[in-house]
């Protein structure tokens, strides 16, 4: 037998290698959009066949890519397709794709210019298109991080960093303890990861000054409490269920005279400040000093794709890279200055070729067709007798309930047996609800009557 790395380097200009996985990826990118959206229960017991130990001797590379394509495949949920509405859970733009694969193939790591010249200056450029997008300030810099979770996580530690450093405690060096205490206000409404981060940053949990929610989920404004120069407001361009968004304009006015840092978790909602008809829901969201941001979600960029902006760059950095760092900073981006890690794949290609292709005229459109995708839904769900709609659709999100909790959950488990398409349960003011989520570009109108016929069916079921 020949060595391992010889068998390598065959296997490496082995076209055929290659190609078998593209000919796999057409076979289901041709059917991902008609099939079932989530996995059969034969698919699911078949996923039995990876349960094996590790294999003892080195195998064809092409019967690995044949077993993760045959029982693979069908255990995917269809989250490429339009009739994926679970949690916010965005499709892929084509050019995305296809620049993923090109990208894979370039195996960068754009931490540093010297490693990756490509991934660092398409990360200046992507910087600067967002923050024009946006309309935040000029002096705003990005993070390319893999998600809202870990973007908060940064927004809010640059947030730490600079209160400490302006009461003379260097947060690097001096640690937590004995700190000045730094506040930390936010809506009963937050998202869990806000929640996550605060407790990750050893701010503590308990320390939340939680403020009542209105009938939409937003902050009341009016009960916000008086904040100083130590307080960190954690505000959100996006309500996980209802999808609506905060008083930007009020809150951060009030934050800024007291010197306060206005935190924005916009994972999905930020992207309707690109959107001519929907800007209005972020008025005033420039004013914040850091903000979170997908790109996996609204804007469907692949997975993992997430921002972190920040309108005080030193702060950031400094934040996530504790002073006296041997990695000297090179006239171009050094990316790894503005993310926790130190190594992570080139995610900006292909957030840069949907930009790029897209444009502002087709961001625009796009995000304007989820929202009108999702009027659609409540309009026709509305027209059926026992569905109601309990949130204004201000953007993407639909929460459709029936009469009673024990009705509105066995419609819902109904629906996903049905499997035409997927959605998840939530809890909306005291009561159980479906969580629509438009938030694929693939969506038509005839996606959404499917779903809405689904919806249809699945109650006749449960009323039989
Ligand atoms: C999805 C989401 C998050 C978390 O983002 P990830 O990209 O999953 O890490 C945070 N906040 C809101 C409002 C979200 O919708």
């Amino acid at each position: 037998m020949s060595n391992l790395q010889d068998k390598m380097f065959l296997e490496l200009r082995n076209k055929a290698l290659f190609k078998q996985v593209q000919d796999y990826s057409f076979e289901y990118l041709e059917s991902v959009l008609e099939r079932n959206v989530y996995p059969t229960e034969e698919a699911l017991e078949n996923l039995s066949v990876f349960d094996e130990a590790l294999p003892l001797l080195t195998s064809k590379p092409e019967n690995v890519l044949e077993q993760l394509h045959t029982y693979g495949s069908p255990a995917t949920t269809a989250t490429l397709g339009g009739r994926y509405f679970g949690f916010v859970i965005g499709s892929v733009v084509p050019v995305g794709l296809a620049a993923k694969n090109m990208a894979t193939y370039w195996d960068q790591a754009p931490g540093l210019n010297v490693l990756s010249p490509i991934g660092s200056k398409l990360e200046s450029v992507v910087e600067r298109w967002l923050v024009e997008l946006f309309g935040l300030p000029e002096k705003t810099c990005a993070g390319f991080v893999s998600g809202t979770s870990v973007a908060t996580l940064c927004g809010l530690a640059a947030a730490r960093y600079r209160i400490l450093e302006r009461n003379n405690w260097d947060i690097n060096k001096q640690g937590l303890r004995n700190a000045p205490q730094i506040r930390i206000v936010t809506g009963t409404q937050a998202h869990s990861t806000v929640v996550k981060a605060v407790g990750m940053l050893g701010l503590g949990q308990e320390n939340i000054e939680w403020v009542d929610v209105d009938d939409q989920g937003r902050i009341r404004a009016d009960l916000v409490p008086e904040m100083d120069e130590n307080t960190i407001v954690v505000l959100q361009a996006g309500n996980v269920n209802s999808g609506s968004f905060d008083d930007f304009e009020t809150i951060c006015k009030k934050a800024n005279e007291a010197n306060a840092w206005v935190h924005i978790d916009g994972a999905f909602g930020l992207w309707a400040g690109a959107v001519e008809k929907l800007k209005h829901l972020t008025k005033g969201s420039e004013l914040a000093s850091s903000w979170a941001v997908d790109g996996h979600k609204t804007l469907n960029t692949p997975y993992d794709s997430g921002i972190v902006l920040c309108s005080d760059e030193e702060a950031l950095k400094a934040a996530l890279h504790a002073s006296g760092s041997y990695l000297v900073k090179s006239k171009e981006r050094d990316g790894l200055f503005y993310t926790p890690e130190m190594s992570r794949r080139a995610r900006i290609i292909e957030l840069w070729a949907i930009m790029k292709y897209l444009g502002k005229e087709g961001i625009d459109e796009m995000v304007l067709t989820m929202y009108e995708r999702a009027n659609q839904f409540a309009d026709e769900i509305r027209e059926i007798d026992s569905f109601y709609v309990d949130n204004d659709v201000v953007f993407n999100q639909v929460l459709v309930r029936c009469d009673s909790d024990e009705l509105t959950e066995k419609v819902l488990s109904t629906i996903q047996e049905l499997r035409e398409c997927w959605l998840g349960g939530s809890e909306w003011k005291g009561k159980k609800v479906m969580r629509v989520s438009v938030c694929s570009w693939t969506t038509t109108q005839k996606d959404i009557s499917i779903s809405v016929n689904s919806f249809k069916k699945a109650l006749e079921i449960v009323l039989k």
